[in-house]
């Protein structure tokens, strides 16, 4: 396929490495790995500790404290539903949760759901029964502010804490605009009010140094098609004590897999395919750093000259390989233009996850009259300099 691919926030290309490692468990070791005695059963739940024993590496936290899930949307649904109901019915009763309006919708539409703002991801006004009802589900959302480059002011997630506040939930690393978030003061002024932190980490793992208890978070998510695995298979990192995991609401009800909070058979390849793109992830994370970063000074440097183009974010918390531009032009619009180079470049408007519709992100930088003038080119490890040349090509041409 001659596509020139810059949309790796979007999704990567699975690594060889991954798929072979994969294989053996598609084709021969298909025991279920809950079933007991038998080889290919035993030969499956050997292969899955050994994947979360390396992705719990790649996120410096232990082995029991992983729970794997279906990706990251699953695992924020799994931690801020599940820690919100605990804390409200079988805890202290606090039912709060702060987070901000730039969130990936995963964690956005969690709260504005417990929020009794939405009943499905859709528009709520199409609801049977007329528009936008509002309900009690007894819980409540508050969301913070972010600032003109998309990063969160610790002060602005204090100042929404209450003593009903339960949970406070971030992004780490933006998935449309690369802001990063300083995700270490969030989770000390959480620790000082006694609140417990989940971090949307699913932007960061294996780009940038990922360490649960350097973070001092309690909750993390994460997915492994963000770091060249497969899709459909993400983790939640719990937070545990002497007694293992501290308890929150099961998410899905069922079997006992996951130590109950995710019941569902395991899906064994997938599990193995994460627990090998992470070990990758770690083995090669300094030289990806590297090729990422000098990749994104060419990509950079190439598109400022283009003239009519600047940088949605462009401040240094930014993560090098997520390229968020305003093409300042008359009758520029993202999404033609997407569509007329989409032959030849894959990128995107924003996040693929509300393709569609104008993004929250930028809105809530201030940039409600840019959302159709924004595009995002993201770099992956296998990005070359060659196809940064013929992408500005593309550009100059068409813009
Ligand atoms: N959070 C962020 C920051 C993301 O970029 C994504 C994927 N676009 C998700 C959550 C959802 O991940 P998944 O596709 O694994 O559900």
């Amino acid at each position: 396929m001659e596509e020139m691919y810059f949309d790796s926030t979007a999704t990567t290309q699975v690594d060889n490495e991954v798929t072979e490692a994969m294989m053996p468990y598609l084709t021969e070791y298909y025991g279920n790995p809950s079933g007991k005695y038998y080889l290919s059963a035993k030969k499956a739940k050997e292969a899955v500790e050994e994947a979360r024993s390396n992705v719990s590496k790649l996120i410096g936290c232990k082995p029991e404290s992983l729970i794997f899930t279906a990706g990251a949307t699953e695992s924020t649904n799994m931690i801020i539903k599940g820690y919100l109901d605990y804390s409200k019915y079988y805890g202290d009763g606090r039912n709060h949760i702060v987070t901000t309006t730039a969130e990936h919708k995963a964690t956005l539409n969690v709260c504005r759901f417990l929020n009794g703002e939405i009943y499905s991801n859709d528009d709520p006004s199409t609801s049977l029964f007329g528009g936008n009802k509002r309900v009690d589900r007894g819980y409540k959302a508050s969301f913070a502010d972010v600032d003109e480059f998309g990063c969160i002011e610790p002060k602005t997630i204090e100042n929404l804490i209450t003593s009903e506040t339960a949970l406070v939930s971030t992004i780490f690393i933006n998935n449309e605009t690369g802001s990063i978030n300083d995700v270490n003061s969030i989770a000390e002024l959480c620790k000082k009010r006694n609140v417990a932190y989940h971090v949307d980490a699913t932007q960061a793992i294996g780009k940038i140094d990922v360490n649960v208890n350097e973070i001092g978070c309690d909750y993390l998510s994460c997915s492994a098609h963000k770091i060249y695995g497969p899709k459909g298979i993400g983790a939640a990192y719990l937070k545990s004590d002497n007694y293992g995991i501290q308890p929150i609401t099961a998410f899905i009800h069922g079997g006992e897999q996951e130590g109950g909070f995710r019941a569902g058979t395991l899906a064994v390849h997938n599990i193995v395919g994460f627990g090998k793109a992470a070990e990758i992830a770690l083995r090669d994370i300094l030289a990806n750093k590297s090729i990422i970063s000098d990749l994104d000074e060419y990509l950079v440097t190439g598109l400022l000259k283009i003239g009519n183009i600047r940088l949605t974010n462009p401040s240094p918390s930014r993560l090098p390989g997520i390229v968020s531009i305003i093409v300042d032009a008359d009758d520029f619009n993202n999404e033609r233009f997407i569509k007329k180079i989409a032959n030849e470049v894959a990128i995107s408007t924003g996040s693929a996850c509300s393709a569609g519709e104008p993004s929250h992100v930028l809105k809530a930088m201030g940039l409600a009259d840019k959302t159709n003038k924004v595009l995002r080119i993201s770099l992956s490890k296998h990005s070359t300099k060659q196809e940064i040349d013929a992408l500005i090509k593309v550009f100059t041409k068409c813009i």
